[in-house]
């Protein structure tokens, strides 16, 4: 994320990450304490669901900045409200009460086996006094948050083959026992009335107004020749959606639309390199531009040549431009007409 709105415009920076992710990543920093505290830090960045994201990027540099000059620029601060403290004060306990039944039975159970088995399931399940009802995704928040206070503490175990990371009570376990300490974390709400992402996108597609599907049709058609025909720059291949993205990349876990290329190109029947450059980016338009804006003059054309000079199929009555055939058509009256200009102006 570290490059994006380098070219001035906006731009979604996306964080790949889940809970789960943490016991291989710890695994992998093996014995190097230093890269343990790293790992943590990035973590409880990961795992914040309230604090404004700039406000954590700046206090690891070093620097202060208010959350208020923030103006929503962030997923956090810009949904507040999808996120809800919880106490787990209770659950904590029965936690620690179950990791101590496996210590005894000198069990032990990895961040996954470990969720699994507080949840009731698995091999050796939790004893039914200590059992959550909840997600297994919201117990490995959980167990994370209590892995960075030191409630529960990982070992790490090195076998041949592998590395493992191993859920264990933690040395802070004692003094909140002992304690009438509360303990909460925030978690998502539960948005039952969050569409899935399969409607999203079947949705927004079908409801595209006929002449803007056939643009989107011919922009689809012209990104997989673009993609087969270059190469990035370090010679890999293209996908098609790397050069003109669609609607249907919505993320609707954290309800974003990562670009909508084809749509804006369309909806906004972009025929300049300068509107083009603003919507798609000044490096994708300098590579691409010229090919997408024949595309969309071409269409331009067609709708605007005489009915005459339209070309229609006996089985639809719908006016689908098609740019190669098409081309040729609208481009005469095109020409002429600023031919013409030009000749008023001289
Ligand atoms: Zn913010």
């Amino acid at each position: 994320s570290g490059r994006a709105g380098r070219d001035g415009l906006g731009a979604d920076c996306i964080l790949y990450y889940r809970s789960a992710d943490q016991p291989r990543l710890s695994a992998m920093v093996g014995g190097d304490a230093n890269g343990h505290n790293n790992l943590k830090e990035m973590v409880r960045y990961c795992e914040d669901l309230r604090t404004c994201r700039r406000v954590s990027l700046s206090q690891h540099f070093g620097q202060e900045f208010d959350a208020m000059d923030c103006n929503q620029q962030c997923d956090h601060c810009q949904h507040p409200e999808k996120c809800k403290v919880e106490d787990i004060t209770q659950e904590t306990h029965s936690l620690l009460k179950f990791l101590n039944i496996q210590k005894d039975n000198k069990e032990k159970m990895t961040l996954n086996q470990l969720a699994d088995a507080w949840r009731g399931n698995g091999k050796s399940p939790a004893p039914s006094s200590c059992v959550t009802k909840r997600k297994k995704g919201e117990v490995e928040r959980i167990i994370l948050q209590l892995l960075l206070e030191g409630i529960v503490t990982e070992k790490i175990a090195h076998t041949a083959y592998q590395s493992n990371s191993y859920i264990i009570v933690g040395p802070e376990a004692r003094t909140f026992q002992s304690s009438n300490r509360k303990i909460t974390i925030d978690m998502l709400q539960e948005e039952g009335k969050r569409k899935s992402g399969g409607e999203e996108m079947g949705g927004k597609k079908k409801g595209l107004p006929k002449h803007i599907q056939n643009v989107v049709d011919q922009l689809t058609g012209l990104r997989t020749q673009l993609a087969a025909a270059n190469t990035t720059s370090d010679g890999g291949k293209f996908l098609p959606h790397q050069i003109l993205s669609e609607q249907g990349e919505h993320l609707s876990w954290i309800d974003l639309t990562v670009h909508v290329d084809l749509i804006s190109i369309a909806e906004h029947n972009i025929t300049s390199m300068e509107h083009l450059s603003t919507t798609i980016g000044q490096t994708k338009a300098g590579r691409f531009g010229e090919d997408i804006l024949n595309v969309m003059r071409n269409i331009q054309e067609f709708y605007n040549a005489p009915a005459s000079t339209v070309t229609k199929t006996s089985t639809s009555t719908t006016k689908t431009p098609v740019t190669k055939t098409k081309a040729k058509v609208g481009k005469g009256n095109r020409i002429n007409f600023h031919e013409e200009i030009d000749n008023d102006f001289e």
